[in-house]
């Protein structure tokens, strides 16, 4: 059997590390062509070696003196620099991996749009900031598409052998975050670190923080819409605090199909390397006796106002998912600096919502970048100036 030759995009991230780890696992049927990471060189090298990848690229062009050093000795070539990066992206290969977080990895898994077979698609904000034109170019481009992030690698085994137009609603699972139960005033003044404390994932620090403001699910709710082609109103969150249900589609007589699996990245991450085949996994496996109960229970958005924002944000289309996604890169960077409390995440995401008015989607990559910048300016100046209910 011929090894499938991958790309992986923000190699060294949580996700990154999780590819590696059944990547290596699976040797035989596998063959890394390409990593690409942001500043680490050390992390970088090491996986390469680990991996025998024949180039990395890094994007901090200030560290590639160092990755070259780190690499001396060895076949493996790098480069970097943007330039570099989306040389590594548009490597002909059978499956890229979008796994660098953030818009910063909307240029990049374009670019492999150009060159993959298939797409795994962990990257969620490069649909949420230019859903229209990434799926037009997948599309364009007769890319496969495969759904990484766990809720919708569920719905996407959940809908196999299913029409689209028997599909009544698509749920997608919320774990709730570390302040599921905290009341209102309590999340708005939550410290860095409680924040960071997830209770079942164990993740880079951005979606952490997106979990625990449940931004995480809003962002997901428009990435379903994009990868799945179904309208907002058939979307729906349930909190589920054990994460052991993913996601579950209802069809039109009432059946339910759910996909469950122990919360472990590698799961949905197996799924997306070997697809449509299956490989072997070491992890936890479930046992429901065991574990005796799971939970359901409706969200709340007003304790979580992201999550409403970002619905409002689907429903109303046009640009807003893309301002909305900016913003909020924005709002966590300066929260993690503790520039700005926790629940001035969401006061200077709706700040930001009101203060640019309503544009349509954006149509390409540039436009959606050019939006997003303006909004990542407006969102820095709004939380210079001290927004007053941020602090
Ligand atoms: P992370 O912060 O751990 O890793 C991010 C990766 O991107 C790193 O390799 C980093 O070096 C790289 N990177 C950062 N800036 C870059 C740039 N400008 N150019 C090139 N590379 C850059 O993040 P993560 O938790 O692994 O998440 C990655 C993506 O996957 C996010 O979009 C996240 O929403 C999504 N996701 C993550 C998880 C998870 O369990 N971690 C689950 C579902 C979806
Ligand atoms: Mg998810």
């Amino acid at each position: 059997m011929n090894r499938k030759r991958l790309v992986i995009l923000g190699a060294t991230g949580s996700i990154g590390r999780s590819v590696a780890d059944v990547v290596g696992a699976h040797r035989d049927a596998f063959e890394v062509l390409a990593i690409v990471g942001g500043s680490d060189a050390n992390a970088l090298a090491s996986m390469a070696r680990e991996l025998g990848a024949s180039f990395a690229a890094i994007a901090d062009e200030g560290q590639g003196a160092a990755l070259g050093e780190a690499l001396a000795g060895t076949s493996i070539k790098s480069g970097a620099g943007e330039q570099a990066v989306l040389d590594a992206a548009r490597m002909p290969c059978d499956l890229a991996i979008a796994a660098i977080v953030g818009t910063a990895g909307l240029k990049p898994a374009f670019a492999a749009l150009a060159a993959a077979s298939s797409l795994a698609l962990a990257n969620k904000e490069c649909l949420v900031s230019a859903g229209a034109a990434f799926m037009a170019e997948a599309r364009r481009r007769n890319v496969t598409l495969l759904p990484m992030d766990s809720e919708h690698n569920a719905i996407h085994q959940a809908l196999a052998g299913h029409r689209v137009e028997d599909i009544e609603t698509m749920t997608l699972t919320a774990s709730g975050g570390p302040f599921r139960n905290w009341d209102a005033d309590a999340i708005r003044v939550a410290r860095r670190d409680q924040a960071l404390a997830h209770p079942n994932w164990s993740m880079g620090r951005k979606i952490t923080i997106d979990s625990a403001s449940m931004m995480n699910k809003g962002l997901e709710l428009i990435e379903a819409h994009h990868l799945f082609r179904v309208d907002p109103a058939r979307l729906d969150v349930v909190v589920h605090p054990q994460s052991i249900v993913h996601g579950m589609v209802s069809f039109a007589d009432g059946a339910v199909v759910a996909g469950l699996a122990c919360p472990d990245m590698r799961v949905p991450i197996a799924h997306c390397l070997a697809y449509p085949a299956r490989i072997p996994l070491k992890t936890k496996r479930l046992d429901l006796a065991a574990l005796g109960q799971l939970e359901f229970s409706a969200p709340d958005e007003i304790r979580f106002p992201c999550l409403r924002l970002a619905r409002a944000a689907l429903r109303a289309g046009g640009d807003r998912p893309t301002v909305l996604n900016a913003a909020n890169e924005i709002a966590v960077a300066a929260f993690l600096e503790g520039a700005i409390a926790f629940g001035g995440i969401g006061d200077v995401v709706a700040a930001i919502l009101d203060l640019m008015p309503q544009a349509g989607a954006p149509a390409s990559v540039e436009a959606a970048l050019a939006i997003d910048n303006e909004a990542r300016l407006a969102a820095r100046r709004v939380i210079q100036s001290g927004l007053s209910s941020a602090q």
